[in-house]
């Protein structure tokens, strides 16, 4: 198990690195944000699990955390800080992070949560759908895009698990109909459409690749953003 470390407090860093080494973790370090970010992009493969400080000179944690939330979806981040206040506990957690740790903290402690995060990575491992930075969790059933997290009220989750278990291919509004409503609506109803929309707005923030097509007399699919289609 191969553990980054991203703190700038050379004191922290060698008793975290030290203690990891001594329960049989690779460690590496990182001692801002941006070098944070060059590891993760360099090792990522091979990295199982980042322990994050928020306070860090240059780029600041929070940055961190939704940037390799965004390019590492499947690394769990434990966020190990002296922000002890609610605000900043709810924001680490809804940004993605795996647990929040704050300092002064017991060692022992930290480890057991390592050791969880670790667990829950691997469980999930198999029950998360990706297409492209959409990413579906079918054990903690939250769904993110990119770095953000996104409530689907449950037609909407099953409607998007639909399509995500189907990438590129062309749904009808039959089939999904008949799948996600799972009884006869009245096929001149327009609830497949008014749900497509619902989702669509709720997927596609700010700036981000629309994924959700139409195509037209056909039904909707979810595809790769460079392919042409209609968004
Ligand atoms: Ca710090």
């Amino acid at each position: 198990m191969n553990v980054l470390v991203v703190e700038d407090d050379e004191r922290i860093a060698s008793f975290l690195t030290k203690g990891l080494k001594a329960e049989g973790y690779a460690t590496e370090v990182a001692h801002d944000g941006d070098e944070a970010l060059a590891l993760a992009e360099r090792d990522g493969d091979t990295l199982d699990l980042v322990l994050l400080d928020l306070g860090l000179p240059g780029t600041d944690g929070r940055v961190v955390l939704r940037a390799l939330r965004e390019r590492r979806p499947a690394l769990p981040v434990i966020i190990l800080t002296a922000r002890d206040d609610v605000a900043s506990k709810v924001d680490g957690l809804d940004a993605g992070a795996a647990d929040y740790v704050t300092k002064p903290f017991h060692f022992e402690e930290l480890l057991a949560r390592i050791r969880a995060a670790l667990r829950l990575r691997d469980q999930s491992a198999a029950s998360v759908l990706v297409v492209e930075d959409l990413r579906l969790d079918l054990v903690t059933k939250v769904a993110w895009r990119g770095g953000r997290r996104i409530d689907l009220a449950p037609r909407e989750w099953a409607l998007l698990e639909l399509l995500m278990r189907h990438p590129h291919q062309v749904l009808s509004r039959a089939q999904i109909l008949d799948r996600v409503w799972e009884y006869d609506f009245d096929p001149g109803s327009n609830i497949v459409d008014v749900y497509v929309g619902y989702l669509r707005r709720k997927i596609n923030g700010p700036g981000s690749t629309p994924l959700l097509q139409t195509v037209r007399g056909a039904g909707y699919r979810l595809l790769a953003p460079e392919a042409p289609g209609e968004g």
